[in-house]
């Protein structure tokens, strides 16, 4: 079988699906590897570090697609809607589809006969997690919050006694511990700040001391607040009212904080108001890793920086491009997992027996299988 690794069209992806490490595991599985040119560029990753693994390089796109028997790509929709002409039934595309809020294009492509996989369904069970890309690159967004905050912080973030005199460590307070906000606290940390932080899940406290945080107490009721996944439920206004309330003070006194509370297929709840910002000290920074679900603080701009009464808020969506090499390596290792399970060597075709693959798949044999997208369709 042809596996081909496209080259991403989005404005600030520098990802890239497949790197040249990733080739070889990929050919142990028996397949021979294309990728279109200059793919890996911008992850810092040449085409003759690919040909040097063993790829073969292909300029033309529709040529690329017409050999490609399985796409692996990080945002594969736009390139394959843009050449729908070439794509042909059979072919199966893997990556990032967003498919809850994009199902007409998954039916359009549903059309051509391509079967699509959604990296972002993959299930949270055991033997998924090294497929779980939705963590690995949560984890880079926690990390990479962090370090964007101390560089727009006009503070340093470690205690410092210095002949200069004595520097206190910043307050960062992270909202959500849950992937990204566990990797946040852990960066955090290592800079040397006081960090603080919370979850409506209950067994986040364990977590959130086991990576150097103190975990606040809130007087909320913590009863029903996780669903049987270990996911946050939604809890109604009047519980974030309250939650609002109990953080205030918590805000007050931090110079940073990140937040990331999400609710999967939900808009992202209100927890950081513009007032709260008013009592926050001047110059401190949020920064918002739930701005591309509506946002936890009222004042974020997905992709934006706005300053609201000396406290600046970042709203960014796509922190892990933002460190494409790593990113991209450990995308590529959740990748290879997921193939793994689908094609054996000396094996023909594709396999979607398996419960991880066919719990993900979007669309197949023309049609959109998947019952949560497929119910958005009408
Ligand atoms: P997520 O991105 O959906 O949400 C981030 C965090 O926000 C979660 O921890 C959630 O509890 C929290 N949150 C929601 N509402 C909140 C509120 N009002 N106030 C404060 N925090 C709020 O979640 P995620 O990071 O993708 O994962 C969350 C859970 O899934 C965790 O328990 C994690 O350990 C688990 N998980 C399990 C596996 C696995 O078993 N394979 C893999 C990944 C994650």
């Amino acid at each position: 079988m042809i596996v081909g690794v496209p080259r991403e069209r989005g404005a600030h992806e520098l990802r890239v699906a497949i790197d040249p490490k990733s080739v070889l595991v990929l050919q142990k599985l028996g397949l021979e590897v294309l990728v279109e040119e200059n793919a890996g560029l911008l992850a810092g990753f040449s085409d003759d570090d690919y040909r040097a693994a063993g790829a073969d390089i292909v300029s033309e796109t529709g040529d690329f697609l017409e050999r490609s028997q399985l796409i692996l790509g990080v945002w594969p929709i736009p390139m394959l809607l843009e050449h729908s002409r070439s794509l042909r039934a059979g072919q199966v595309a893997i990556g990032f589809l967003d498919p809850l809020n994009e199902p007409k294009e998954c039916a359009q492509l549903a059309e051509s006969g391509l079967s699509l996989i959604g990296m972002e369904l993959i299930p949270r069970i055991t033997r998924a997690q090294g497929m779980d890309a939705l963590s690995s690159m949560a984890t880079i967004a926690g990390y990479k919050a962090v370090l964007i905050a101390a560089v727009q912080s006009p503070r340093l973030f470690p205690m410092l006694m210095t002949a200069a005199g004595t520097i206190a460590p910043a307050r960062v307070f992270v909202i959500g511990a849950g992937v990204a906000g566990l990797q946040a606290i852990a960066t955090a940390k290592r800079l040397g700040a006081i960090v603080e932080a919370y979850d409506v899940r209950p067994t986040a406290r364990e977590q959130v001391e086991s990576v150097g945080g103190k975990f606040v107490q809130l007087d909320l009721d913590a009863d029903g607040t996780e669903d049987a996944q270990g996911y946050a439920k939604q809890l109604g206004e009047e519980f974030y009212r309250r939650q609002r309330e109990l953080m205030a003070e918590v805000v007050a006194r931090s110079n940073i904080v990140i937040t990331t509370a999400a609710i999967p297929g939900k808009q992202a709840p209100l927890l950081v108001t513009t007032e709260m910002l008013e009592t926050m000290p001047a110059g401190s920074v949020i920064i918002d890793l739930a701005a591309a679900r509506g946002g936890n603080c009222e004042a974020s701009v997905a992709d934006e920086t706005v300053v609201v009464d000396e406290v600046t808020v970042m709203g960014p969506t796509n922190l892990p491009a933002t460190v494409p090499q790593h990113a991209s390596e450990m995308y590529a290792r959740n990748l290879t997992n997921l193939v793994g399970l689908a094609v054996k060597k000396d094996v023909e075709g594709f396999d979607f027996s398996d419960e991880v693959i066919a719990e993900s798949l979007v669309t197949h044999q023309g049609d959109v299988v998947h019952p949560v997208v497929r119910s958005l369709l009408g």
